[in-house]
C-alpha cells in the first residue's frame, strides 16, 4: 500500500456546506434547515439538484445546485470535496431504501472521509455540527498531502 502523508489546511469561518437528502429524507432536511436558517445563512450552501431547489424555495437563501443526485450530482459534490471546495457535508441518506446510485453515495461518503471534512448523516448530528463554536471561526485540520504523494510516486 502507498503510504499517505498529511499536511494541514484551514477552513474559513464562512463555511461551504454541501447538502443532500434522499427523497424519503427531504422533509427532515427541509425542516432541519428551516430551524437552522439563521445559522445556515452565515455560510455558503451547495446541494444536489432537487435538494437545492427545495431548500431555496423553503428558505429563500441562495443555494448553488448541482445536477440531481441520481444523474451525477453526488459525484459533482465529491469532486468539489477532493478539490477542497467544500468544508462540510450534511447528507441525509435513506437507511431504509436502496438507491439506484448507491455507488455514487458510497463514493461521496468515502471522499469526505479521505479529505477529513465533518459529515452529518442525520438531524441530531447536524445540530451538533451547526452549534459548534468551530462553525464561526477559521479551523485548521489535517488533509492528505498531495504534493508529498506525487513525490513519493516519482
Ligand atoms: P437530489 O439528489 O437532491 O437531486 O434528489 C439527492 C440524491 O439522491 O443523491
Amino acid at each position: 500500500m502507498i503510504g499517505i502523508s498529511f499536511t494541514h489546511t484551514t477552513m474559513a469561518a464562512r463555511k461551504r456546506i454541501a447538502l443532500v437528502a434522499h427523497d424519503n429524507c427531504k422533509v427532515f432536511l427541509l425542516d432541519w434547515a428551516e430551524r437552522q436558517k439563521e445559522r445556515l445563512a452565515r455560510h455558503e450552501l451547495v446541494a444536489t439538484g432537487t435538494t437545492g431547489l427545495l431548500l431555496n424555495k423553503r428558505l429563500g437563501l441562495p443555494v448553488e445546485s448541482m445536477i440531481s443526485g441520481p444523474l451525477g450530482g453526488d459525484q459533482q459534490l465529491g469532486a468539489r470535496i477532493a478539490e477542497q471546495r467544500v468544508d462540510m457535508l450534511v447528507f441525509f441518506w435513506d437507511p431504509f431504501e436502496p438507491q439506484p446510485h448507491d455507488p455514487d453515495i458510497k463514493a461521496l461518503l468515502r471522499v469526505a472521509a479521505v479529505w477529513n471534512i465533518p459529515v452529518a448523516c442525520n438531524e441530531c448530528t447536524a445540530d451538533y455540527l451547526l452549534s459548534s463554536p468551530l462553525m464561526e471561526q477559521a479551523h485548521e485540520y489535517r488533509v492528505p498531502d498531495y504534493n508529498a504523494y506525487l513525490s513519493s510516486r516519482r
